[in-house]
């Protein structure tokens, strides 16, 4: 066993050990640095060197021809032009202008090094052989320690080499004009062993510096493209890697893919905080074993991230939900959806990109069987008019887009007009008609609703003074609430000074408040409608049976109207007895209770019949008339299609 630690350290010591390809680049990089400068200053030697010899050239003219000086200066010329071409070359290699992963730079390098070697050794002969020191040798050897500190076992093999191979030519070639042998005295052996030890402990230590260098950077770029709970590579890596893979194939061969851990929270409540980490890790374990050598990260907490082949995904994120489940038998409530999305080109920022997929996802939260879903056409026109109505809800309001329209509401005795139901539409310039359905859900959510509802109240109101003012036939306006409209504003302060500034009836006004939005916030509700009725203002109970609460809300609130949901007529037939006999209780009920009566989704003669002999109050719904313009009710009144009624109460 220690043998075996010693073994191991030696060979790391020597640089025998593997490393990673980034500590590889990282000293490959520092060494073509240094032969940068290495190269420069030898090209100022050279260049230095040669005007010495021109000057003594013209001032002696030692030289008879061009070609004598050249025979005299040749040395210099190849040393110049092999300086100038390392030097370029390894300025290109380092701003990227040439392609890193050709390994040539060692080669040329160490070619290089050689070439320095050989001139140095050539010139130290002759001036050995002419009793001179043997500085160029020295040099030249000091250069290529410098320009090669490669692995460590490299350096100790190299500079003895060197300096045998010098000591080696002087002792058998170095003759002197009368043909002896040259001998070097014992001293300076000595001295050139001792410098070629130092140089090679000099060489080593810069190394280990180096290598040190490298490994520090390599964990900091590691933390920097690492998600740090569970080791999967983070976003800005996952980027990174899609782009490359993206710019260099076909994107249409490609699909992102969001993985989604349903009720992961769940889970996490469950086993704590590190429980939930290591199913984490093991998600990201079974992402990465699947999708071999593809992109992936954790996106956020119980999301992941793929870029991968279309050829195949669907059956790969089978296995992952498979193998998935497999692994947390037992924890029924769990499960991994993916949302799945088709780039349309490489130059996308893919982290952007993502969340289309995620978009998607998102849209099969609440089906059970479904786990994969991609964001198509369709998806995408609906999630551009979700990000419109975002973006624009200030605007529409602002420019008018904003329209009120009016569906009648009758009384069921004898089909008079008694009242209208304010519902809002935005017609924009730019997409067009928009139907409640779109908007309003995106508004609640983003909690922006109130924006719109205000605007609905004031043009209601407007529109009353308006047909005060000018004689035209008025009648009660029923205005839609919000529950988030009691959060998000003082909604009876608003209505309030609305009606104030209209100088409006109050009993034109009435409110309706859905039955599915009442749960939350008992309290302010019941005070927001003591207040209302104080007021004077009639309140009614929107879309009643549609819920969950229905009975209960009658129990707690004290509502004047109750509204029955049209699910009640849906298809309404004068067979369906159950769906009759459900209305007639609700009504009956209503009655008990000191609630008047509407029914909405009015659509046949049949439900008209059944309802009037049920003895509901009013009825609404397209039979009478779908909603439209304050105008066309108008103009409606006047040519005797609706009769307006005497009574509103
Ligand atoms: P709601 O308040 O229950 O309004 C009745 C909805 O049923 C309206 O849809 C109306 O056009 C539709 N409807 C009426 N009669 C019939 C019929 O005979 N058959 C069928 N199939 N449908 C009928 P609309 O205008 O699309 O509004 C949908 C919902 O949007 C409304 O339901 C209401 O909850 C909400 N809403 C509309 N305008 C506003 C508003 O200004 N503020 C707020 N907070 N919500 C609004
Ligand atoms: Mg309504
Ligand atoms: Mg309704």
């Amino acid at each position: 066993m220690k043998t075996d630690k010693i073994f191991e350290r030696l060979k790391k010591i020597l640089g025998f050990n593997k490393e990673s390809a980034y500590v590889n680049e990282h000293l490959r990089e520092a060494n073509v640095r240094s032969t940068v400068y290495i190269s420069a200053v030898l090209i100022a030697v050279e260049i230095w060197m040669l005007i010495r010899y021109t000057l003594k050239y013209v001032i002696t003219g030692m030289c008879e021809t061009i070609w004598v000086f050249f025979n005299y200066t040749y040395p210099y010329w190849i040393l110049l032009s092999a300086g100038l071409f390392v030097f370029i070359y390894c300025l290109l290699f380092l701003t990227g202008r040439i392609n890193k992963a050709k390994k040539y730079s060692n080669t040329i390098i160490m070619l290089f090094g050689l070439l320095c070697l050989y001139f140095g050794i050539s010139t130290s002969l002759s001036d050995f052989s002419r009793g001179r020191m043997v500085t160029c040798f020295l040099t030249m050897a000091l250069y290529v320690a410098c320009l090669l500190i490669w692995k460590p076992y490299t350096i100790l093999l190299m500079q003895p080499a060197i300096a045998a191979l010098f000591i080696h030519i002087i002792k058998n070639y170095a003759f002197n004009k009368q043909g002896e042998l040259v001998v070097m005295n014992e001293g300076d052996q000595i001295n050139y062993i001792t410098y070629f030890i130092s140089l090679t402990m000099v060489a080593m230590s810069i190394y280990y510096q180096r290598y040190s260098e490298a490994k520090q950077s390599e964990s900091l770029e590691i933390a920097a493209i690492t998600d740090e709970e569970t080791g999967a590579p983070n976003m800005y890596r996952f980027s990174q890697q899609a782009k490359e893979v993206l710019e260099n194939s076909d994107v249409s061969k490609y699909i992102y893919l969001f993985f989604n851990i349903k009720n992961f929270a769940t889970y996490s409540d469950r086993y704590g905080y590190m429980g939930g980490i290591e199913l984490l890790k093991k998600m990201s374990g079974l992402i990465k074993e699947v999708f071999k050598d593809e992109p992936y990260a954790r996106e956020s907490r119980d999301h992941f991230v793929v870029l991968t082949k279309v050829e195949g995904h669907e059956n790969r994120i089978s296995e992952i939900r498979n193998r998935f489940l497999e692994l947390i038998k037992g924890e029924v409530y769990l499960d991994v959806k993916a949302g799945t999305y088709r780039p349309k080109n490489a130059e996308a920022d893919p982290r952007l990109e993502i969340n289309n997929a995620h978009y998607a996802v998102g849209l099969i939260e609440n089906h059970d069987e479904q786990y994969i879903k991609e964001y198509d056409e369709k998806i995408d026109k609906d999630y551009h008019l979700r990000q419109y109505v975002l973006n624009n809800i200030d605007k529409a309001v602002k420019e008018g887009y904003i329209q009120v329209y009016y569906q009648p509401v009758v009384w069921s005795t004898d089909g008079e007009l008694c009242g209208c139901e304010a519902l809002a539409r935005w017609i924009d310039p730019e997409v067009g008609f928009l139907s409640p359905g779109t908007f309003i859900p995106v508004l609640e959510e983003s909690r922006q609703i109130h924006k719109l509802d205000k605007c609905i109240y004031e043009t209601v109101c407007r529109k009353i003074r308006e047909c005060l003012d000018n004689n035209l036939p008025v009648f009660p306006i029923s205005l839609n609430f919000s529950r988030l409209d009691f959060e998000l504003m003082d909604a009876v302060g608003e209505l309030e000074s609305l009606v104030t500034k209209y100088n409006v009836p109050r009993d034109y006004i009435h409110v309706e408040v859905t039955e599915s939005s009442i749960s939350q916030d008992v309290e302010k509700l019941q005070q927001s409608m003591k207040l209302l009725h104080e007021k004077g203002y009639s309140i009614w109970l929107d879309d009643f049976g549609s819920g969950y609460s229905s009975l209960n809300v009658l129990k707690d609130y004290d509502f004047d109207l109750l509204k029955i949901d049209m699910v009640f007529l849906k298809n309404f037939s004068a067979q369906n007895k159950n769906a009759q006999m459900i209305i007639k209780s609700i009504l009956d009920l209503a009655k008990e209770l000191n609630m008047m009566t509407l029914s909405e989704g009015v659509e046949t003669k049949d439900a008209v019949d059944f309802l009037q002999k049920a003895g509901c109050g009013r009825l609404q719904g397209y039979y009478y008339g779908k909603p439209m313009t304050y105008d066309e009710i108008l103009a409606k009144i006047k040519d005797g299609s609706f009769h307006l009624s005497k009574k509103f109460i």
